[in-house]
């Protein structure tokens, strides 16, 4: 059940709410999402009785009820029907603006390197940076990242072009350090069910790059994101990175589906990840416009100065000319397409010329 609150509804008003909950048998966190129309909050009203929730529905904190049978709740499309948007620094993700690229290394190697990624990155046409410090690798023997000292390297890449950074957290003892170098906090696919890091990313005030696990269904995604969520963060970016599939002629099969399908249930932007999804240099190009074209909210790309050196995923590490061509040819595809031709940067109203979401409140 989401119940929805009206703008105007005082702390002794929200309070009555709660208890009210509590006391009639709802369960989950209760915690609010808030929206442009007023705050939300989501219940699993299965043991509320009829007789409940209209009590409920008339105390004087709340606008509307309405029924919400899926696992997830705040995520659902239903909770906020004109989609989130979420800002990173200046940028937005969720704008209906050409969608905006992150770009930058697999891995921070060094001061110089991950600099050098950051100016290419941002001459590509790149509006955010991207570079693992913490790694979580298949392998024991392999680099692991340079932990504390990458993320230094990554404010100073930031500091000298501007672009905000987004960076792995492994575990929630490390939300707190992370967040105090990064602009948005990335949860990898290995962990997307890691409960008490979810929990931790919602307390940590940061924008969440939540990436779906490689064997995930959406459900289960999205109520991953619920966890980050209920904890009290609003701003959640759902990033589609590849499934593990039969066949090792990629390394993922990356799930173009997912995007259209998402935007049917869910009101958090969708970025997509070709790089992961794909495991090879020369299909990064064309799943990105796929992507694209499918209605993603941005993109996330490997990107190396020399991406055959790159210490981690090299296979899939795109060039910056490489780069600098697939943000000219997304720009080209959202115009094609009719979308709005701004730029995802100025966080401003836009014209919504395609709206993807399209969910019918139930009478
Ligand atoms: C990464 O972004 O470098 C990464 C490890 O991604 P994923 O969690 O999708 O495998
Ligand atoms: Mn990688």
């Amino acid at each position: 059940m989401l119940i929805f609150l009206h703008t105007t509804a005082s702390a002794t008003e929200r309070a009555e709410l709660r208890h009210a909950l509590a006391a009639e048998g709802a369960r989950g966190p209760l915690g609010a999402l808030p929206t442009g129309a007023g705050d939300v909050i989501g219940v699993d009203a299965t043991a509320i009785s009829e007789q409940a929730k209209n009590r409920i529905a008339n105390l004087p904190a709340v606008k509307r009820i309405i029924p919400i049978k899926t696992a997830y709740k705040l995520a659902h499309i239903a909770a906020n029907p004109t989609g989130t948007k979420v800002k990173v620094g200046n940028v937005v993700f969720g704008s209906y603006g050409a969608p905006p690229v992150i770009a930058g290394p697999c891995s921070v190697e060094n001061e110089e390197q991950i600099i050098e990624a950051a100016k290419a990155a941002k001459a590509s046409g790149a509006v955010m940076l991207r570079g693992g410090a913490f790694k979580p690798r298949t392998s024991p023997y392999t680099f692991q990242g340079l932990g504390p000292q990458g993320l230094r390297m990554l404010a100073r890449a930031r500091e000298i072009t501007g672009l905000p950074v987004v960076t792995e957290v492994m575990e929630p003892g490390m939300v707190d350090a992370v967040a105090a170098f990064a602009d948005m906090l990335q949860i990898g696919a290995r962990n997307m069910q890691n409960y008490s890091l979810l929990i931790a990313a919602g307390h940590s005030g940061k924008p969440i790059l939540l990436k779906r696990g490689p064997s995930s269904t959406l459900d289960e995604w999205l109520s991953a994101a619920e966890y980050i969520l209920a904890a009290g963060n609003p701003n959640v970016v759902l990033c589609e990175r590849g499934l593990r599939g039969f066949d090792n002629h990629t390394r993922n099969i990356f799930d173009v589906t997912a995007i259209p399908a998402l935007h049917s249930l869910t009101h958090l932007p969708v970025v997509a990840d070709p790089s992961h999804g794909t495991g090879k240099r020369s299909f990064v190009t064309p799943m990105a416009l796929a992507a694209a074209a499918a209605g993603a909210d941005g993109l996330i790309l490997e990107m190396h100065p020399r991406p055959d050196e790159a210490m981690s995923d090299a296979d899939q590490t795109i060039s910056p000319d490489t780069l600098r061509d697939i943000v000219q040819k997304i720009r080209a595809i959202h115009i094609a397409l009719g979308r709005p031709t701004e730029d995802a940067i100025s966080g401003e109203a836009l014209p919504i010329a395609q709206e993807p979401l399209s969910y019918v409140f139930p009478e």
